[in-house]
């Protein structure tokens, strides 16, 4: 971006900043939102849309790159707040590779990223998705009771990966799987770590394919790992790197600094290096759905009529308004900070990230309920957006961390107490 470079937060958009959001808005209201309605019935992966994103541009390396390299950090929670404004279940069909290459770049060398993040992607008329596969079965909050094991064949320099991953987006379709696994089960969540599986990796399947509640256009399903080998090279950050952190951590077991089971999964791991970088952006996604909630409400306010005036001259009515738009305003606000925190490396003392996320996401279903409410009886039907956008925002309580796992993480960091 050619943005001049800033340290500070500011809430004066720059010129790139303010041609980004016309941009993405432009796409989101003439492409995503008029399929919206019919992807969401179909429940299947949008991809003439993924192709005109990748034709414009917006589902692209290149794009990802300029974003990433944006100093201000503010390119990805505009992007996701227009994307997701248009539909959230096409949104998340084209930004959820952005969670595998978002694993790669937390947990890689450079060169891997060189390598595998162009593979996530492809081009217009040849693209590939990426999918990230943390979540299992029986390890969801709780990453460290992970199972899918890995294990390091010397002889042939390859990683052996077995075990069953689930809810994992784009998970079967995706050309590039990134995979956390168990290295040492003995050190819980610091003996796991990621790798990438390649495309065509033989052992790799898709397992069931989820019917969801909301973003049903965004393919979620399992992932089974049966005898799936990977080259040396595919475990990220390389070998050494991992050698020398398990070390360390053993090191800390014997000596009793460390509990051979480092409390709950929420706590530091190769998952949550991924999560901490990613939660603004999730923030944003959610105020998109409740912004584009809000002005649907807002209008159907403002000419609905009952005993013979618009329902909005009514308080009842207008400071359900009121409440809707200060709770986007105040999410865009912590998202828009925990972003520039992260891109300006910032420690999230106070929990920061978690803080966006969680207030983002529980704005966005109490919007889009009041949304509902407000549209009466045809809030409740398909007929309008709000019933959707309602079905769709109930999920940014639940991934990334449900909002309980938000407040255990932000009730630890602002008490320093071991709290469980
Ligand atoms: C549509 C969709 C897409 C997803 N995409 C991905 C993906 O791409 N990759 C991936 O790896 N995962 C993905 N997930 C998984 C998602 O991150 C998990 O569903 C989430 O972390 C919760 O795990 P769980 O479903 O096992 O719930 P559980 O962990 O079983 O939680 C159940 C309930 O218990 C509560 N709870 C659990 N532990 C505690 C605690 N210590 N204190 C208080 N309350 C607690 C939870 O908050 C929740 O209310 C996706 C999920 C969905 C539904």
């Amino acid at each position: 971006m050619s943005t001049p470079a800033s340290t500070e937060p500011s809430f004066d958009l720059g010129q790139d900043h303010l041609d980004l959001r016309s941009w993405v808005h432009d796409f989101a209201a003439e492409v995503v939102r008029p399929a919206a309605s019919e992807w969401d019935e179909r429940e299947e992966f949008p991809w003439p849309v993924l192709e005109e994103a990748a034709k414009i541009g917006l589902y692209s390396l290149d794009f990802i790159a300029s974003q990433a390299a944006d100093e201000t950090g503010l390119g990805f929670p505009i992007t996701m707040e227009e994307l997701f404004w248009g539909d959230a279940g096409i949104g998340l069909s084209i930004v959820g590779t952005s969670l595998a290459a978002a694993g790669v770049r937390a947990n890689g060398t450079d060169e891997q990223v060189i390598e595998w993040v162009p593979q996530m992607y492809g081009s217009p008329g040849d693209l590939k998705l990426g999918a990230f596969c943390s979540s299992e079965p029986d390890a969801g909050s709780d990453v460290g009771a992970m199972r899918t094991r890995a294990t390091y064949d010397e002889a042939t320099d390859e990683w052996v990966l077995n075990g069953t991953k689930t809810w994992a987006t784009n998970g079967g379709i995706a050309d590039v799987h990134v995979v956390t696994a168990v290295v040492d089960p003995d050190l819980r969540t610091r003996g796991q770590a990621s790798f990438v599986v390649p495309p065509g990796t033989a052992g790799l399947s898709q397992g069931q394919k989820f019917k969801k509640h909301g973003i049903r256009a965004s393919h979620t399903a399992e992932v089974v790992l049966d005898q799936v080998r990977v080259p040396g090279r595919c475990l990220l950050g390389g070998k050494e790197k991992l050698d020398a952190r398990l070390a360390r951590a053993r090191e800390a077991v014997r000596d009793g600094a460390l509990g051979a089971s480092p409390g709950t999964g929420v706590k530091a791991n190769a998952s949550m290096a991924t999560f901490e970088r990613t939660r603004p952006a999730v923030g944003a996604q959610a105020i998109g759905i409740a912004r584009a909630a809000y002005e649907v409400a807002l209008d159907y306010a403002k000419t609905r009529e009952q005993f013979g005036k618009p329902i909005i001259e009514n308080q009842a009515i207008a400071f359900m308004l009121a409440d809707m738009a200060v709770s986007i305003e105040a999410s865009r606000l912590l998202v828009w900070r925990a972003a520039w925190m992260a891109r300006q490396g910032k420690r999230f003392d106070q929990a920061e990230g978690s803080m966006s996320k969680l207030f983002a996401g529980e704005t966005a279903v109490k919007v889009t309920e009041r949304a509902m409410q407000i549209l009466g009886g045809n809030g409740f039907t398909r007929e309008y957006p709000v019933e959707r956008m309602a079905r769709d925002a109930k999920i940014y309580t639940i991934f990334e961390g449900t909002s309980e796992i938000q407040r255990l993480v932000i009730a630890r960091a602002v008490s320093g107490a071991p709290i469980r």
